[in-house]
């Protein structure tokens, strides 16, 4: 199925926020590919778009299945967009391997934002909707969100990559905008600073 097609007629789904269990635990395996994961999908790009985010995984809106999407830009700006269910990410190694520490952000902690260094480059090999064979090379933020959503379906949060000084950071920023988002947001808009 083309993913154009999944980028419409979604609804939107309260995103899950970190300290939620389903945010800490591995998913499970996609292994239906069916209507209800196309409707998941639907629904997941319809909620990211609404939060203006680059990628989103299942479990952030409370789904222990092991899908993301992603409409996302690469070193050069040029988006691209698309699901993986069942993703695996390959990195650099050696000399090829470059970090580079720029701030990430994370839907489920709104507001924080906090250096981390990440290679700058990673494949990232899964399937589809359909149950076909992707992969997904990227550079700049897509190299990020491919490792950042992949990370979520191991249970992993970008705040775990961090020092515990820096972790501290991020969350006393998302703290001090937290009034902004709703429990339910984006079902409820971010709210506007008074
Ligand atoms: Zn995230």
């Amino acid at each position: 199925m083309d993913v154009t097609e999944l980028m419409t007629g979604g609804s939107l789904l309260p995103i899950t926020r970190w300290g939620t269990p389903v945010m800490h635990a591995p998913t499970r395996r996609v292994e239906s590919f069916d209507d209800e994961l196309r409707t998941l999908v639907r629904d997941m790009f319809a909620t990211m778009e609404a939060a203006r985010g680059v990628g989103l995984a299942a479990t952030q809106v409370g789904v222990d299945l092991a899908v993301f999407v992603y409409d996302c830009p690469d070193a050069n700006d040029v988006f691209h967009r698309g699901v993986v269910c069942n993703p695996v990410v390959a990195l650099p190694a050696g000399d090829a391997r470059q970090l580079v520490s720029e701030d990430e952000g994370c839907l489920s902690l709104p507001g924080g934002y906090q250096p981390l260094a990440r290679p700058d480059f990673a494949v990232c090999t899964g399937v589809d909707v359909d149950g076909n064979p992707v992969r997904v090379e990227g550079t700049g933020t897509l190299a990020r969100c491919l490792q950042h959503e992949t990370d979520h379906l191991n249970g992993i949060v970008f705040g775990d990559r961090l020092s515990n000084r820096v972790r501290r950071k991020l969350y006393s920023q998302a703290e001090e905008l937290a009034h902004l988002y709703p429990a339910d947001w984006p079902v409820s808009p971010k709210q506007r600073p008074e």
